[in-house]
């Protein structure tokens, strides 16, 4: 029976970075094994169908999960500027795009990036076998011994880059988690994370498609923990858009001792004082001026209705605004707290938060403390990152280091 010098469980970012760093490293023979019919999917859905590939400033607090001098020690290892060379040494011209700073391929296509991958696979000789879909490891006579569904494959090394449990028809359901667990790893529960919110405010509902840049707070217990500008999309059953993926972990997992709350400002550069001034001018210029025709100088027509509405004084001038209800306007434009009844879960999260902890692996080269010769990479570790190639990023670099390592490694490196 052939025995590979590296096995890599996962044809997604983070398993082909795998495969061709220990090949780049001196591996012999590695396979790279796959569950989908169609290794890869992610990467061709990334970005809107143009795939960001990494985040030319990259900002470790955005990182989230463990912590960020452990994710720096990691990414340092293969930053977005060898990411960057990588990808243009094998021909895929790169673009940075404002003001995110996010790196797109030049050919604004996410299918340029997968078969770049697949030839680079292909040239290196690594062995790409799919669909085969690992359903056990174990440690045996100084090899790894891999079980799918049609075959068992040895190895003195194993990489595992199977991913989390997001948008599950790509390939990535979580199933080597279980495995894990069972060898004693004990993981950080998983949960949804860059997903869409559902809100149970029906008059949000009637505002369908529309977007506007605001700024969000999530609050717990009074205290801001996220603080980001960005656009938001009201969607028929909730909210949605960057500023709302990014909030979104929040609201999908029981991890919290206290329950979180979305705080949202229609004006993202002025606090809620510079607000109040604003009103208080304006009433002292036009007192007779309606309340309505005012928000439309600001927002977008339907939100200025809508916002009217909630003070329920159809048709005010904005003389005749009481003390209160001025300050619940100016509640409603600068901390508008929308009822957040559920979120999309896997379904439509672009990651899972949740996964292998940092004391389970040496992260000089993302092999297992407990287990010589098993590494991971990508999704699985408990890393993810905001919208903005943050995530891509983590899946390069752990797979460039978990390969190279295992190659190095069975090498005498
Ligand atoms: C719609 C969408 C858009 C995104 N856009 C971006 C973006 O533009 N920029 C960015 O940085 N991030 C983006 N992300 C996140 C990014 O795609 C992921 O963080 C990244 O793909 C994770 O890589 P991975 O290799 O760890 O896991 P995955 O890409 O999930 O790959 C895991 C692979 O392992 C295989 N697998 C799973 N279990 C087994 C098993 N038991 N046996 C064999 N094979 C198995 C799966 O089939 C899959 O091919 C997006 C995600 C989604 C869903």
């Amino acid at each position: 029976m052939q025995i590979y010098q590296v096995i890599v469980v996962g044809a997604g970012a983070a398993g082909f970075m795998s495969a061709i760093s220990a090949k780049r490293a001196g591996a012999d023979q590695v396979l790279l094994l796959d569950a989908s019919e169609r290794p890869g999917t992610k990467i061709v859905m990334s970005g809107g169908g143009r795939c960001n590939l990494t985040n030319a400033e990259l900002d470790f607090r955005d990182f989230r999960g463990e912590s960020a001098n452990g994710i720096k020690k990691v990414i340092l290892q293969f930053p977005p500027e060898k990411v960057i060379q990588f990808f243009n040494s094998l021909g895929v011209k790169t673009k940075t795009e404002e003001p995110w700073h996010k790196i797109f391929p030049v050919s604004d296509s996410a299918q340029t990036v997968l078969s770049t991958l697949l030839n680079e696979v292909r040239k290196n000789h690594v062995n790409l076998k799919f669909p085969e879909k690992v359903i056990s490891f174990s440690f045996d006579k100084s090899l790894w011994k891999v079980t799918t569904q049609n075959e068992v494959f040895l190895g003195r090394s194993l990489v595992l880059a199977p991913g989390g449990f997001s948008y599950p028809h790509t390939g990535s359901d979580g199933v080597l988690w279980k495995v894990l667990e069972k060898l004693g790893v004990s993981l950080v529960s998983p949960k949804a994370a860059l997903t869409t919110l559902k809100c149970s405010d029906q008059d949000l509902h009637t505002l369908s498609g529309l977007t506007i840049w605001c700024r969000f707070r999530v609050r717990v217990d009074g205290k801001v923990i996220f603080n980001q500008e960005n656009s938001l999309l009201f969607t028929h059953d909730g909210l949605s858009g960057p500023g709302i993926l990014n909030a979104s972990e929040w609201f999908t997992g029981n991890d919290l001792k206290k329950p979180a709350e979305l705080s949202i400002s229609f004006f993202p550069n002025e606090n809620e004082n510079e607000i109040r001034d604003w009103l208080g001018s304006e009433i002292k210029k036009t007192p007779a001026s309606k309340l309505i025709r005012l928000l439309k100088t600001k927002l977008p027509e339907r939100l200025a209705v809508a916002l009217e509405n909630r003070l329920d004084s159809p048709d005010i001038s904005i003389g005749h605004l009481s003390k209160e209800k001025r300050n619940k306007l100016i509640e409603l434009l600068t901390d508008f707290k929308p009822v957040i009844s559920g979120h999309s879960g896997y379904k439509k999260a672009e990651v899972t938060a949740g996964g292998i902890p940092f004391s389970e692996l040496n992260l000089a080269t993302m092999e297992f403390k407990r287990f010589p010769g098993l590494y991971a990479a990508g999704e699985i570790v408990n890393v993810h990152g905001i919208i903005g190639g943050y995530n891509f990023q983590w899946a390069w670099s752990s797979g460039w280091v978990a390969g190279k390592s295992a190659s190095e490694k069975i090498n005498g490196g």
